[in-house]
């Protein structure tokens, strides 16, 4: 059997770590020339759900190696008032770690580097009997028995399988940047939150290296052209739109650095759709705003999944023409389920604290 995946971001690379290790041909295809070009954000958090999906798709020198970076912040989410007035703590249960993106990312790839073709754009798929071959924008073809779209928010694959899938604006734009760690020394926590008037919100996340540090605002509040402005431009609008915040805040704003904005999007959810040799994981089934820091562990909680359902449950059939599609069934069913799940509780944690558009009704 052989996998073809599309897209080599966390999903697309944890799918394919599981399924070479569980002996299965798999070939993936990224748009981007090499894993090194795009900026991809920079601390990520995990909960059980992603670690628990690293444990059965990585092998365990590498996954230790990787968790060795972590960093392990106070199991709680914590907000304050713009003059830094404690408004409420959230206790979290389970394990929650703080880890950096690239590194991650950067764990995953030596096992799977080889599986890899960069610089193939998919550009549309077809399904003839039971092969599906996925077309590329240099021209060329492959074809294989399952076609997975990992491709993120703006899903080619999904483009074409699911054309009434909607991705919408939440109304909300982040700087996302980071700060020096020792600034963020009280704020060792899962995330903090600093909310003040009007829906602007600096969030502040430690690593071992680094803090995050974003600021969020209603998009009608800041000025257009975001992306063409400089960093001491960035940062002198953030100075200004948090005139009168603690000492502190404006501290870790004059310190941020490598600055950059983001219109913050999310899929609305569909009912499920008939499972055919096509599927989707992560983003591009269920993409989410950030308000429920859950989006990169659901990704790789489907890719465990999905190497699980091809795996253990059809592995032997599968060479005989086996059951493939009440396989992948099963996996949609609790994709579908958790995935969207989370995107109805990321928009209504984000309609509180940030001012998130609601989602629309279909
Ligand atoms: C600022 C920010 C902070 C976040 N923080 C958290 C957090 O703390 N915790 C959390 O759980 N989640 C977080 N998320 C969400 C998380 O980053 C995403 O949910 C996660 O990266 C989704 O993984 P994915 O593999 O589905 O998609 P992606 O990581 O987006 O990967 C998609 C890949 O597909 C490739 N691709 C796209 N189109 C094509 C094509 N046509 N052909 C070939 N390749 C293609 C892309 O180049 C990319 O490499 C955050 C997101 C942002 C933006």
């Amino acid at each position: 059997m052989k996998v073809i995946v599309i897209g080599a971001g966390l999903g697309g690379l944890a799918l394919a770590s599981g399924l070479l290790r569980a002996g299965i041909d798999v070939a993936v295809h990224e748009r981007d020339p090499s894993p090194h070009v795009r900026r991809q954000g920079y601390r990520l958090h995990l909960s059980d759900m992603g670690i628990d999906a690293l444990t059965s798709v990585m092998a365990p020198e590498r996954r230790a190696a990787f968790l060795a970076t972590a960093h392990t912040p106070s199991p709680r989410f914590v907000r304050f008032d713009h003059t830094l007035a404690g408004v409420e703590v959230l206790e979290h249960s389970g394990l929650h770690l703080s880890i950096d993106r690239q590194t991650l990312r950067e764990s995953l790839l030596p096992e799977v580097a080889e599986t890899i073709t960069y610089g193939t754009r998919l550009t549309g798929f077809q399904v003839v009997a039971d092969r599906v071959t996925a077309r590329f924008d240099d021209g060329t073809t492959v074809t294989g028995d399952v076609l997975v779209g990992a491709d993120g928010i703006n899903s080619a694959v999904r483009g074409q399988y699911l054309p009434h899938a909607r991705i919408v604006g939440t109304g909300l734009v982040q700087l996302y940047g980071k700060i020096p760690v020792e600034l963020a020394e009280g704020m060792d926590n899962v995330f903090t939150a600093i909310t003040g008037p009007g829906h602007r919100v600096v969030g502040v996340a430690p690593t071992r290296d680094y803090a995050t540090c974003s600021f969020g605002a209603r998009a009608e509040d800041l000025p257009a052209g975001l992306n063409l402005m400089t960093q001491d431009q960035l940062r002198s609008l953030v100075m200004d739109l948090t005139h009168g915040w603690h000492p502190l805040v404006r501290r870790m704003i004059s310190q941020w650095y490598d600055v950059f904005p983001l219109e913050l999007r999310t899929s609305v959810p569909i009912p499920p759709w008939q499972t055919t040799r096509v599927t989707l994981l992560g983003d591009a089934a269920h993409a989410m705003s950030p308000a429920a820091g859950a989006g990169a562990n659901l990704a790789l909680r489907d890719a465990a999944a999905l190497t699980q359902a091809l795996t253990q449950a059809l592995a032997p059939v599968l060479a005989r023409g086996g059951p493939l599609i009440p396989a992948l069934r099963s996996y949609e069913q609790e994709m579908i389920d958790s995935g969207f799940a989370a995107v109805r509780m990321s928009a209504a944690n984000g309609a509180r604290l940030l001012g998130q558009d609601p989602l629309p009704s279909s």
